[in-house]
């Protein structure tokens, strides 16, 4: 069985009006939101960038998008979730003023946006990552309540996964802030000694009384903790962080069984976008300029989300003459997603593409 995959080649960006408006033609030339009704609630999940980076989808085009399930008469609305790390996205107040900076204001896209975890990322909903399984997803209340997701992601290569496309996009963009805690690491998160004030607001704030205060810093006891991530959002000092070097393959199979709940949640009413611009080594989170590992492609689509990544990787190997992602990320195979994905059900990863003119 194949799953088709459609390409718009783009790999000119400058005039980013003009890929707007090329972006819409393709969308309607490929229908990709036939299954969407009048009247439903469609979330288009996306990105809105760190403070610093360039790498989110450009508004325009995000504009066009939201237009073309106007036209099928969905009620759209950008979704995102509020980060793990200190930035201007770790509360919903500051992020939502860097996504009006960044160009998402209503009046711009013609939808609002609606920030799923909450004030400070605590709200969630648990779901099964697929009928009858005893996993559970800890995601954003908005999965639950929405009738239609466009997952709207920026290809980019990542630390721990290698890469990071429609999968990721949903999977950590869709889930609670112990969610996205629970796929980084073993549970548990760490407390950067050389940060840490001794405040004592993560003390107080710990339901689990996993925390107490040492001599140096705060001391975290991971037979107590229960990884809801409360640390992570009260600290004022980004002390307490993430362990980056839990094992690559666990955050990857985590990863695509986020995708699979949230995908079932939806009873596959889901449709993908991937962006293959400005591809980057490290994921959009980074507030940096970003190194660019791979010449532009363009923007491809699909139903399934397994065979667009897929698609992904192999198109930009193709543009970039070899593997742009296991040059940056030597140790890491980013195809673990992929493989555990289609184990799951999510999508398979044979595709036929489609290009357009
Ligand atoms: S993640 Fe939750 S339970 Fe664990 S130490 Fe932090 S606040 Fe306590
Ligand atoms: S909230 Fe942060 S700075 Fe304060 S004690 Fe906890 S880890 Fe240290």
């Amino acid at each position: 069985m194949q799953s088709r995959v459609y390409l718009l080649r783009v790999t000119d960006w400058k005039d980013v009006e003009a890929v707007a408006r090329r972006t819409a033609l393709f969308l309607r030339e490929i229908d990709l939101f036939a299954g969407v009704g009048s009247g439903l609630l469609a979330g288009v999940k996306l990105t809105f960038g760190e403070e610093g980076n360039t790498g989110y989808p450009p508004p325009p085009l995000v504009r066009e998008i939201v237009s073309a399930l106007r036209e099928r008469g969905a009620r759209p609305f950008l979704t995102e979730t509020n980060t793990l790390y200190s930035g201007r996205r770790k509360n919903s107040v500051d992020h939502l003023e860097l996504a009006r900076e960044h160009g998402f204001g209503a009046e711009q896209i013609g939808a609002p946006i609606l920030l799923g975890d909450g004030l400070l990322g605590r709200e969630e909903w648990s779901a099964p990552v697929s009928t009858g399984s005893r996993k559970r997803a800890r995601l954003s209340p908005v999965v639950r309540d929405m009738d239609y997701l466009v997952g709207l992601g920026h290809v980019t290569g990542h630390l721990l996964t290698g890469f990071g496309g429609a999968i990721k996009n949903i999977s950590m963009g869709l889930a609670s802030r112990s969610g996205k805690l629970e796929m980084h690491s073993s549970v548990s998160p760490v407390v950067r000694g050389e940060r840490c004030t001794l405040c004592g607001r993560c003390v107080a704030a710990c339901a689990a009384s996993a925390i107490t205060l040492g001599p140096q810093s705060a001391l975290i006891d991971t037979r107590l903790c229960t990884g809801c991530a409360e640390c992570l959002a009260v600290c004022p000092d980004g002390a307490v962080g993430i362990d980056w070097n839990s094992g690559s393959e666990r955050v990857q199979e985590r990863m695509a069984e986020y995708a699979a709940a949230i995908v079932a949640a939806l009873s596959g009413r889901a449709v993908f976008v991937n962006l293959l611009h400005q591809v980057t080594k490290h994921c959009d989170c980074l507030g940096a300029a970003p190194e660019v590992i791979a010449p532009e492609v363009g923007i491809a689509a699909s139903s399934d989300p397994v065979a667009l990544d897929q698609a992904s990787i192999d198109l930009l190997r193709a543009s970039a003459g070899g593997d742009p992602f296991r040059t940056a990320w030597p140790e890491v195979d980013p195809e673990v997603q992929l493989r555990h994905a289609e184990g799951l059900g999510l999508g398979v990863r044979a595709y036929r593409l489609r290009e357009s003119a």
